[in-house]
């Protein structure tokens, strides 16, 4: 760190920066609220606000970190605002910043186990204690055929597992010359897009992605799979993978994995289950069904990243056959060759994705694990589940509202009972107020609004503030539809 103090900062140096950097972070989390939750910038106002050049000489941190208040903060919405209800959560915590703060001073790529054995050896062992933590099948622990890795995103799991099928179904032939047939793949028409993007970069062509119908509960159907992969199949075609969904976006629906397992084992396509955020429920035995069939699953996903504390980015892949992920993601140039590796005594995780460097995500993980102990993750996801339900009560008794969608877990989708217009304008407003943050989508053709609990600071007044802010809100608009 001193080869060149004149450059470099001196530990000293780095250690002032650091505090401070800690104290702005703490700061910000103490005064969260005093700001609008929404980023209310207009295109292009937060470049305006930066010089057009670098600057041609380092600059004092004061001012830098000056301008995180000035130049940064009125271009961020609040994620981690208690009044954050939009989309799904990214709650972050404490432990897992200085997980993330750790894995950034220490500077490790971990391709391969040889570029930092703890690197992979954490990584392994914390994707075992998940096994345990959330229920899943022993099958998807590293100690049998199977395995998990942290991928960035719960899209980049379902692209890898969509890969995977698509080698499996080929007999590993693609790879080397290219997608030469029609495969098919299958999933609700409430699943995340992810799965569309993954068969358009898979090769396997949108056209050829079948988008489900679901049941009046949102949840795919699968006598309509059944009847799909039979068309597919008796026309010639190949189906190769399923992806069903534990949590959908809009509605946190459940698809009915156990018969859908059965439907992929029959007709031998591959079977993925994404539970990018419902998956954190599983902590809390009492939640454990929704874990319901994944025992036949081929991959699954959960991410921590969106309701266990884990800050962005942190998603859990399984495989209950590692060999078949890693026949499809390996390759070998001669620059990675090395002892381990050739040993096979090892895990490569470069084999288990699509980019080759990663750096050491399984820390921040850790550091939440061992912080909040499974106790502390139970209290924490029972809580959401707890203000979603009080929420859902208010709504199912008021004449004025509606709800739209069971409501299991932490997501409430109901609606005003005026027109679409007016839940729109209704949505805008308690949104201007920026004291709380819904989104909304679409079910059965209708506009509906969404109030996902998840935040780490999120406390029943919170909940409370933006059920008043609606029916306030509503009452003021005099709704006509
Ligand atoms: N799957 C589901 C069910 C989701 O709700 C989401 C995001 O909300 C995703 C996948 C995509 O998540 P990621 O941003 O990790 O790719």
């Amino acid at each position: 760190m001193t080869s060149d103090p004149g450059l470099h900062m001196t530990p000293e140096e780095f250690r002032r920066a650091g505090y401070a950097a800690v104290d702005w972070v703490a700061r910000y989390l103490e005064e969260i609220e005093r700001f609008p939750v929404l980023s209310r910038v207009e295109p292009g106002e937060i470049r305006a606000r930066l010089p057009a050049e670098p600057p041609a000489s380092g600059e004092p941190w004061d001012a830098i970190f000056g301008d995180l208040d000035d130049v940064i903060i009125p271009g961020i919405t609040h994620w981690q605002a208690p009044g954050f209800f939009g989309y799904f959560p990214a709650n972050a915590s404490p432990p897992a910043v200085l997980g993330d703060l750790v894995s950034s001073g220490l500077g490790v790529q971990g391709m391969l186990w040889a570029t930092s054995p703890a690197c992979t050896e954490l990584e392994t062992h914390v994707l075992d204690w998940m096994v345990g933590l959330l229920g899943l099948p022993r099958r998807f622990a590293s100690n049998g055929a199977g395995g998990g890795v942290i991928q960035d995103t719960a899209s980049s799991a379902t692209l890898c597992a969509l890969l995977a099928a698509r080698e499996q179904a080929s007999g590993y032939a693609t790879n080397a010359e290219g997608v030469d047939r029609r495969f098919t793949a299958y999933t609700s028409v409430h699943a995340h897009s992810s799965v569309e993007k993954a068969v358009a970069v898979a090769g396997i062509g949108r056209g050829n992605l079948r988008l489900i119908e679901c049941d009046d509960v949102f949840a795919m159907r699968p006598d309509r799979l059944e009847a799909a992969i039979r068309e597919d199949a008796a026309a010639g075609r190949v189906p190769c993978f399923v992806s069903a969904t534990v949590g959908t976006t809009s509605s946190s629906a459940v698809d009915p994995v156990p018969a859908i397992a059965e439907i992929c084992a029959r007709h031998g396509l591959w079977l993925h289950v994404d539970a990018a955020y419902a998956g954190s429920a599983a902590v809390c035995p009492e939640f454990r069904w929704i874990n319901d069939g994944l025992e036949r699953a081929d991959s699954y996903c959960c991410n921590p990243h969106k309701w266990l504390l884990t800050n962005f980015d942190c998603d859990c892949f399984y495989v209950a056959d590692r060999a078949s992920l890693i026949q499809t993601l390996s390759v070998l140039p001669e620059y990675l060759r090395n002892q381990a590796t050739e040993s096979g005594a090892v895990f490569d995780y470069r084999d288990w994705h699509v980019p080759l460097g990663r750096r050491f995500r399984a820390l921040k993980l850790w550091f939440v694990i061992r912080h909040y102990g499974i106790a502390g993750l139970q209290r924490h996801i029972r809580h959401h589940v707890e203000l979603a339900q009080a929420f859902t009560g208010w709504v199912a008794t008021d004449g004025d509202f509606e709800l739209m969608a069971p409501a299991p877990l932490s997501l409430v989708c109901f609606r005003h009972r005026g027109d679409d217009a007016f839940n729109e304008r209704l949505l805008q407003e308690v949104n201007a107020t920026g004291k709380v943050f819904l989104t909304h989508t679409k079910l059965n053709g209708r506009f509906v609004l969404r109030l996902a609990v998840g935040g780490t600071y999120t406390e029943r007044r919170h909940v409370e503030l933006a059920w008043r802010l609606l029916r306030e809100t509503a009452a003021a608009l005099a709704p006509t539809g």
